[in-house]
């Protein structure tokens, strides 16, 4: 896959630079939020059993997420994921969901498990800049979804980027078939991207094993289509998720007893975290997103400590670097 392709698909570093303003917002204790990430919904329609989520009866009151999405557009906001937590399109007022975010010329994109969209009306299904399609078990799921999607294909724009995410754990049994299934899709449904990674869980050594696997199995066939990534999981050296004033995650779990949901600093502190306390990554309640990203609540947690298998550690610790005040000499590149 082309570099460019690359970059625009996954959550690069030189997107930040491409956002000077929201930088230096940032520098000045503004609002620096581009884009924000939006967990409706903690219920999933489908129990695999390799499951990472913690599912719930969770879910956020439309008016929570209108209400932030109302602060953070005022003050520089571009777009908003859709995204688990559960499943989005499981969340009962999707439509109005999706309406009221593009009523605020936000651009919008979603990550799904790819079963749902019959719950899209044709104006919500025809919303999205991109879709991304998480595919767990791909012998499970691979039919299913493949028929599923090529009966809302036309009500797709053909602008609308299309890509699959396939996480692979210890499980590499019939990889190839597993990956055969998913590049069947990729040909029948106008998919822009595949996108492979390992499971962040695992130590090293099982990642890298597995990774030389997929490897082997890819090396035979058509790669223009396929990013395997390659991210370097281990703990910033910060003591500050700067990536979370960029880009905050309103999530369906409550904050406290009396509050609906909470705002978190990304999503990997919710997936395969059975055993963690959530409660210590939770950044703010909802409705105080405008106090957080203007820097007026301390950063209730050292990374550096408590985000060990972080998969951005390095933009986190070169926007440290960049937003630097002590470095001199800057004009002198
Ligand atoms: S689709 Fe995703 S969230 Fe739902 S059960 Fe499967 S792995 Fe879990
Ligand atoms: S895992 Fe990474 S992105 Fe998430 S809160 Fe920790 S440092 Fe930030």
């Amino acid at each position: 896959m082309s570099i460019s392709n690359e970059l625009s698909f996954s959550s690069s570093l030189i997107k930040y630079l491409h956002n000077p303003y929201a930088l230096e917002s940032y520098i000045n204790n503004k609002c620096s939020a581009v884009c924000a990430h939006v967990s409706p919904e903690g219920s999933c329609n489908l129990e695999c059993s390799y499951c990472q989520v913690k599912k719930t009866t969770n879910r956020l009151e439309l008016r929570t997420i209108k209400k932030f999405i109302d602060s953070l557009s005022r003050n520089g906001l571009k777009s908003v994921i859709l995204t688990g937590g559960g499943e989005p399109l499981l969340y009962p007022e999707i439509n109005e969901l999706i309406k009221y975010i593009k009523k605020n010329n936000l651009k919008l994109g979603i990550i799904t498990n790819g079963t749902l969209f019959t719950r899209l009306d044709d104006i919500s299904i025809s919303s999205f800049e991109w879709i991304r399609i998480s595919i767990n078990n791909p012998i499970l799921n691979c039919v299913n979804i493949l028929n599923d999607l090529k009966k809302q294909l036309h009500r797709i724009p053909k602008t609308c980027n299309i890509g699959i995410s396939y996480v692979c754990g210890t499980n590499i049994v019939k990889l190839e078939e597993k990956i055969n299934k998913i590049l069947s899709i990729t040909n029948e449904c106008n998919i822009d991207y595949v996108r492979i990674s390992t499971d962040r869980f695992l130590s090293v050594k099982e990642m890298n094993d597995i990774k030389v696997k997929i490897t082997n199995v890819l090396s035979n066939i058509d790669k223009s289509k396929i990013m395997l990534t390659d991210k370097l999981y281990k703990a910033p050296c910060s003591n500050v998720c700067h990536r979370s004033y960029f880009k905050p995650y309103l999530s369906e779990i409550p904050y406290d007893e009396y509050t609906n949901g909470s705002i978190l600093p990304c999503g990997c502190v919710v997936h395969g975290r059975d055993n963690v306390d959530i409660k210590k990554y939770m950044l703010c309640k909802p409705d105080e997103i405008l106090k957080f990203v203007n820097k007026n609540i301390c950063f209730p947690f050292s990374p550096n400590t408590l985000c060990d298998k972080c998969e951005y550690s390095d933009i986190i610790d070169t926007l440290e670097y960049l937003t630097e005040s002590n470095i001199i000499h800057k004009e002198f590149l």
